[in-house]
């Protein structure tokens, strides 16, 4: 089934949850969410986000790029870094790894290239 990603369409009355956008796994033939689960407010889609749920990542991948993402969401950008760094040693993912070089520095780190 396929993921799709919803955010706020009014940031400024929207909860936490939608503020920052989540994702719905949704059947094709689901009509599309209008308003957050949470606390009913307006949502839309984002555009290029709807990809396969089953993807070629393992579980663990899809939860370490989750936890990444909130990570980034947050700031804790030193965290980021060494999660995608440990991930992506682990993967030998050079996407992943090029995300931990960019998050290093972000977080302040010297990174050599
Ligand atoms: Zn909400």
């Amino acid at each position: 089934m396929p993921i799709y990603e919803y955010i706020a369409t009014d940031p400024d009355s929207s909860c936490r949850f939608c503020f920052n956008g989540f994702e719905q796994v949704q059947k094709m033939t689901e009509p599309p969410l209008s308003i957050c689960p949470e606390c009913n407010n307006k949502v839309k889609k984002t555009v290029s986000l709807c990809r396969a749920a089953v993807v070629e990542t393992s579980e663990e991948s899809t939860r370490v790029a989750q936890q990444l993402k909130s990570y980034e969401k947050e700031g804790m950008y030193s965290h980021a870094a060494e999660l995608a760094d440990k991930h992506s040693e682990k993967t030998s993912d050079s996407q992943l790894k090029n995300r931990a070089k960019e998050n290093y520095k972000k977080a302040g780190y010297q990174v050599s290239d």
